[in-house]
């Protein structure tokens, strides 16, 4: 792991190597596309060809491995690395073998890799169920209530990708069939923050709960007994409009407004 920033000097076998002869996790795009290429596949082409199976390695090197443009962040990085288990890889972390120092990992096994050609997909769900999926669920995930695209409120900064998730996880017997199926935005099926330590405790939680209204407090009760985020009128309201084309949110806002200021015109729209 001596490769320096964008300096990949050494000669690689052809497996490392894209159509455009460029090293897999150099890659800006996918080939033949403007669709940036993941950092998944870079992560897999990078460990093929740079670390030996039972070696180990430290998120510096990935940082280095997938070069300046990318996100250094850690948890962005480990989040892609669990997703390699999908394609056969085992790379423990600190996480799951207390003897690695934090921040490393071993290589137990290799998977796939952008060398081999098209990634097996066996355990996907197919594009129809996908939207199926989330069409029962409004487009929201059913764990925080993000709908697709909306900014996080506690991070404005980001905004919701929505991914299908299993209701009993794949390891532990459920299906893909669709009533094992559920909307789940990217934060909420990545499984991490457990992972790291990071439950929450109701020791922690009742404090806030404490201060809350008896309105909030049934909310919550039902939201919990329902096992997702129970959707207000408003709520399925917003969901409604969100599909509007610009120029009818547009007006509907407007309307809205007249509304609000009690103007007898407003339904003369
Ligand atoms: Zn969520």
């Amino acid at each position: 792991m001596t490769a320096e920033n964008g300096a990949d000097s050494r000669d690689y076998p052809a497996g490392a190597y894209a159509p455009n002869g460029e090293l897999w996790w150099r890659l800006r795009y996918a080939p033949g596309t403007r669709r940036p290429y993941g950092d998944e596949r870079k992560l897999a082409a990078w460990l093929t060809f740079n670390v030996n199976e039972g070696d180990t390695f430290t998120m510096t090197d990935l940082r280095r491995a997938l070069g300046d443009n990318n996100p250094n962040n850690a948890e962005h990085l480990n989040r892609r690395l669990r997703r390699l288990r999908r394609d056969g890889w085992r790379v423990p972390s600190n996480v799951d073998d207390r003897t690695l120092p934090v921040g490393t990992y071993r290589l137990e096994a290799k998977g796939w890799h952008p060398g081999l050609g098209t990634r097996p997909r066996s355990e996907e769900v197919s594009a129809a169920d996908r939207r199926r999926v989330f069409d029962r669920d409004n487009w929201r995930c059913v764990v925080c209530g993000v709908g697709s695209g909306e900014p996080y409120p506690e991070d404005p900064a980001s905004r919701a990708v929505l991914t299908v998730g299993h209701r009993i996880p794949r390891d532990l017997g459920g299906s893909v069939e669709i009533d094992n199926l559920q909307t789940e935005c990217k934060r909420c099926n990545e499984p991490l923050r457990q992972e790291l330590g990071l439950p929450e405790t109701l020791a922690e939680l009742l404090p806030q709960v404490r201060r809350f209204t008896t309105a909030d407090l049934k909310t919550l009760l039902s939201w919990l007994q329902a096992k997702q985020r129970i959707r207000t009128r408003v709520d399925t309201a917003y969901d409604r409009a969100r599909r509007l084309s610009e120029g009818e949110q547009e007006l509907l806002k407007q309307t809205l407004l007249k509304m609000i200021q009690g103007d007898p015109k407003s339904s003369s729209g």
